[in-house]
């Protein structure tokens, strides 16, 4: 099945769809990302971070689909940041990835602590697209406050915020701010993964039930339901699985439509919690993680 693309501020089009790769393991990964793409998904969201681009970038190989055919998004850490140490880090994220181009490159975490380093990344980027090694470029994890530093620093406007967005988290703020840019709102757990498998996090998403009853209508699961909901409110989303069958799940999601007040039902969830850490509060030594050469 092809699914729907969304068009970027630039004009590159990006499958409304993708597939996740945070936390699967660098041994999985081929076989996971070979799966996806045999299922259909044609974008795939690694980063720099995750320590698993390798794993990408052999499954791109076995996939034996045409580079113009897919769209490669990853993300550079926080560690490689300045202008110099980025357009570094691109040339290790694509000789990971086995690519000449990538088409979707994002700065992973504002580090407002340095956010000199934070521009000086940036302008790499601008330089990168300019001289056609990616296709596209943006932000993640980017909080009004980084965005109104940012903009006023920079020539090229984000394609793309990649943000924390599912039904108990939802940061219509930021997503207000991303649309009134045009910057398109790239909702990471996307189907509530942090508000699951985090320990003594106690509610599910998947358990939730205005998503189980309105799943129930459609003969579809809770997570198809969610994807659903943030492709119709115009996000991009990137579900993440290492399982075939919840890969298949996942992509099933362009056979029907919630209603308005479905999509309602499912916006009034917002518990305005976040699960995954304040983006403020991220400095280099947060995670400790050093990017390896290619
Ligand atoms: P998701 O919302 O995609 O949830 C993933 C979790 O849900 C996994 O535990 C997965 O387990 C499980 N799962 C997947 N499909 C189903 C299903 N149909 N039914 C039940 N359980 C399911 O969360 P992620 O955190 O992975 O986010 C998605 C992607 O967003 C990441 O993979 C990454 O690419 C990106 N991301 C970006 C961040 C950033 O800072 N920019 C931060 C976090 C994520 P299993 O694999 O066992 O199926």
């Amino acid at each position: 099945m092809s699914i729907p693309t969304i068009t970027l501020n630039n004009g590159v089009e990006l499958p409304a769809l993708g597939f996740g790769v945070f936390q699967t393991p660098p041994d999985e990964t081929q076989v996971a990302v070979v799966e996806a793409l045999r299922v259909g998904y044609r974008h795939i969201d690694t980063a720099a971070s995750y320590g698993n681009e390798r794993g990408v970038g052999a499954a791109i190989k076995a996939s034996g689909l045409a580079r113009s055919e897919l769209f490669i998004e990853t993300k550079i850490w926080v560690t490689d940041y300045g202008y110099d140490e980025t357009l570094h880090s691109f040339t290790k994220s694509a000789g990971k990835l086995g690519v000449e181009q990538i088409d979707l490159l994002l700065l992973h975490q504002p580090l407002p602590s340095a956010f000199d380093r934070t521009l000086g990344a940036y302008r790499a980027l601008e330089t990168l697209l300019a001289d056609g090694r990616v296709r596209a470029i943006g932000i993640s994890n980017f909080l009004p406050e980084h965005l109104e530093r940012l903009l006023p620093e920079i020539k090229v406007m984000p394609a793309v915020n990649q943000i924390e967005v599912h039904p108990y988290f939802q940061q219509r703020a930021v997503q207000a701010l991303n649309a009134r840019h045009g910057i398109l709102t790239q909702a990471w757990a996307p189907i509530g993964g942090i508000t699951f498998y985090r320990p003594g996090f106690s509610k599910s998403t998947l358990a939730d039930p205005v998503i189980l009853d309105i799943a129930a209508v459609y003969g579809k699961s809770a997570a198809q339901v969610m994807l659903r909901w943030g492709a119709q409110e115009g996000r991009s989303v990137i579900p993440k699985s290492v399982k075939p069958a919840r890969i298949a799940e996942n992509f099933d999601v362009f056979d029907f439509k919630l209603t308005a007040a479905q999509l309602a039902a499912i916006d009034g969830l917002d518990s305005l919690e976040r699960g995954g850490p304040d983006p403020s509060s991220i400095t280099v030594d947060t995670f400790k993680r050093v990017i390896p050469e290619a």
